[in-house]
């Protein structure tokens, strides 16, 4: 059976280019960057030439990359930093209702010990609204973190405008911007952002690593105590084979953004076209135009999202729902949960979140099996009021 996989925001296949870089660092380069000799030197060079890789991809100095174990560290870093770091000068942090769960329990522990958080609502686009935010600004606001773009719905938040407000009122400004790394355009300093997150799963790169870019300046506290690597900020000998990784993932994004935005935006509106054409009742989830190139969430009403990705998945099909199975019943994500999507139209929604590897082919061969698999749910589903009557 032909297996395709439209989950890129789940994770995506490391890039041949990246495992070739990958392998010498398991293989005969095993030094400890740390050491003064040989096998540390040449190490420790090509985790610098990587930390340029990786600033370059965000116009950043070198010397603010720091290398984590992934986004959820990053952001546990950031936030979990900040809040130790400043906490004398305020106790008040906003984030979105929105966010990843890295960010949101992040907040939900701060708050169990003393932080508070104001999670800001967003409409029915997946958008905040500035001016709520400028609103839940206080005198103790010491952080506020909102995610670059977000990973169900491929919403693009505004940063810029957010980053206006940040640097304008003196408050650490932190993005979650894992899902938009390498698939837009990113300037952290024409964007006043203080500190980034990275994965280097979610752009071709290998899982368990991440980093977290950290404005000269900016002190967030450490989580992990130790020796002096990544600057103080982050101690533990160094995963080389996965830093050199993430350095040419970075490479190779910025090489390549403008071809592969390109080419996913011609996939994701064909994929949206042709669905629109020959299925009713499919809604949008998300922005029309604010949204990743990549991702297309949408709601087939009358079906559950839940056992459309099960036919797609026995079709070779690999996408993911927005919603999730938890003790019998269906629960509707979160993010589609506070655009105010109901909750029958939420619990039909599938992510098809595409890569470099998907072509046109996939597309139409996806959509000539969507379409069967949507129909004939709709036959069977008790809720879908258009049936067909047997013989007139
Ligand atoms: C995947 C993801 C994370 C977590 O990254 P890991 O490297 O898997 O820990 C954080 N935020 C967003 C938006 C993500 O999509």
């Amino acid at each position: 059976m032909k297996r395709i996989y439209m989950d890129h925001n789940a994770t995506t296949p490391l890039l041949p280019e990246v495992l070739d870089a990958m392998l010498p660092f398991l293989k005969d380069n095993f030094g400890n960057p740390s050491s003064i000799h040989w096998a540390g030197r040449d190490v420790k060079r090509h985790i610098e030439e990587a930390r340029e890789k990786v600033a370059t991809l965000l116009n950043a100095s070198p010397s603010e990359v720091i290398f984590t174990s992934g986004g959820s560290e990053s952001d546990n870093l950031a936030i979990k930093g900040i809040a130790f770091a400043l906490k004398e000068k305020g106790n008040h942090i906003i984030t979105t209702q929105v966010e990843h769960p890295a960010v949101l329990n992040t907040c939900q522990y701060l708050e169990s010990i003393g932080f508070c958080v104001t999670y800001l609502p967003v409409n029915r686009d997946g958008m905040v609204d500035l001016d709520e935010l400028k609103e839940s600004v206080s005198d103790k606001t010491i952080l506020i973190t909102i995610m670059y773009a977000n990973n169900e719905t491929g919403v693009i938040f505004p940063l810029k405008e957010i980053g206006e407000i940040t640097s304008l009122k003196g408050i650490v400004f932190h993005t979650d911007a894992v899902q938009a790394v390498g698939k837009i355009p990113i300037d952290v300093k024409d964007l006043n952002i203080d500190l980034l997150s990275i994965s280097a799963h979610k752009l071709y790169g290998p899982k368990g690593m991440g980093c977290l870019y950290v404005k000269k300046g900016v002190e967030p506290i450490p989580l992990i105590h130790g020796g002096h690597h990544e600057n103080s900020k982050r101690a533990g000998t160094e995963n080389t084979p996965g830093i050199v990784g993430l350095g040419k993932a970075c490479e190779i994004a910025n090489r390549d953004i403008e071809p592969q935005t390109v080419h996913l935006t011609k996939l994701r509106d064909s994929l949206y076209n042709s669905i629109m054409d020959r299925l009713e009742n499919v809604v949008l989830n998300g922005h029309p135009t604010k949204r990743l190139p990549s991702t297309l969430n949408l709601s087939f009403e009358f079906i559950e999202g839940e056992s459309l990705l099960m036919n797609l998945d026995l079709e070779g099909i690999a996408v993911s729902s927005g919603s999730a199975c938890s003790s019998g019943s269906v629960e509707p994500s979160h993010v589609l949960t506070a655009m105010g999507v109901p909750l029958e139209v939420a619990q039909g929604s599938i992510r098809f979140s595409l890569g470099r590897e998907n072509t046109e082919e996939d597309i139409e061969h996806v959509i000539g099996v969507l379409l069967e698999i949507v129909n004939r749910l709709r036959s069977i589903s008790p809720l879908y009021p258009y049936k067909k009557t047997e013989s007139g």
